[in-house]
């Protein structure tokens, strides 16, 4: 009989490894431990066997399948030895069904993590950036009008005067032109403004939870930018970071 069983890649190994979180997703057992040195308990199973007995395809006719390859990532899951005996032996549709949906869900995981670090949103805050670094002169700028400013309900006034005239300033004289940017963008790959402000209000979260207060919050959050976006300009970030406390994103 033809064995249709390829190894995973090493590379593949890490990957599946990474989804489960290093624990049997089935009974939540750590898949490794140190004695000398560390050693690993996973196991990587089919969801659809490799190559099903004549009764187990029989079985598993009509289930739906995570991908024709048996030997693609998707049909492929990190579980404990235990586990991985009592689904093949003996296989039941049941089981089948109960491993599918976990994996499916596990899938669905990996795309919201990937989701939040994307590159792409690091490249597109920078070609906003660009166009903040490309203005010549103060006739490029549309002001934005005063009775459109939403800082006062934000920024609180034990803040220094000069913090909120600093962000005041940059909301003014910016805004508009940001918006304009990230409109673009928009146009080009939908949603992508609203992934970069989930990304921005991710971070504004964390970050208030340890420091309530707002100066030094906007710093962090100027530095995680310009960080990010590889150290191009940090008066840029700052504008970006402001643009986003007017637009409700950052203390809001
Ligand atoms: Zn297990």
């Amino acid at each position: 009989m033809v064995d249709n069983r390829v190894n995973p890649t090493s590379n593949m190994k890490l990957l599946l490894y990474n989804q489960v979180d290093g624990r049997c997703p089935f009974c939540g057992k750590n898949l490794h431990y140190v004695k000398n040195q560390i050693q690993t308990l996973l196991e990587i199973a089919h969801i659809y066997p490799a190559n099903p007995k004549s009764h187990e395809a029989e079985l598993l006719k009509d289930v739906p399948r995570l991908s024709e390859d048996v030997n693609s990532m998707e049909n492929l899951i990190v579980a404990c030895r235990d586990c991985h005996k009592k689904f093949d032996h003996p296989r039941t549709a049941e089981d089948y069904y109960r491993w599918y949906d976990l994996k499916k869900e596990l899938m669905l995981n990996d795309e919201a993590k990937s989701a939040f670090f994307d590159n792409n949103v690091e490249e597109d805050i920078i070609k906003v950036m660009d166009s903040l670094l490309k203005i010549e002169c103060e006739s490029d700028l549309v002001q934005l009008s005063l009775s459109a400013l939403k800082l006062d309900e934000k920024i609180n006034k034990e803040n220094s005067f000069i913090f909120r005239k600093k962000i005041r300033d940059q909301v003014v004289d910016y805004y508009p032109m940001v918006r304009e940017q990230f409109n673009e963008l928009d146009a080009i790959s939908p949603y992508q403004f609203e992934k970069i402000a989930t990304q921005v209000k991710g971070c504004y979260l964390t970050l208030i939870k340890i420091n309530e207060n707002q100066e030094a919050v906007f710093r962090m959050l100027v530095a995680w930018l310009d960080e990010k976006t590889g150290k191009i300009s940090s008066l840029a970030c700052e504008i970006i970071i402001s643009f986003f406390i007017q637009n409700c994103e950052v203390f809001s």
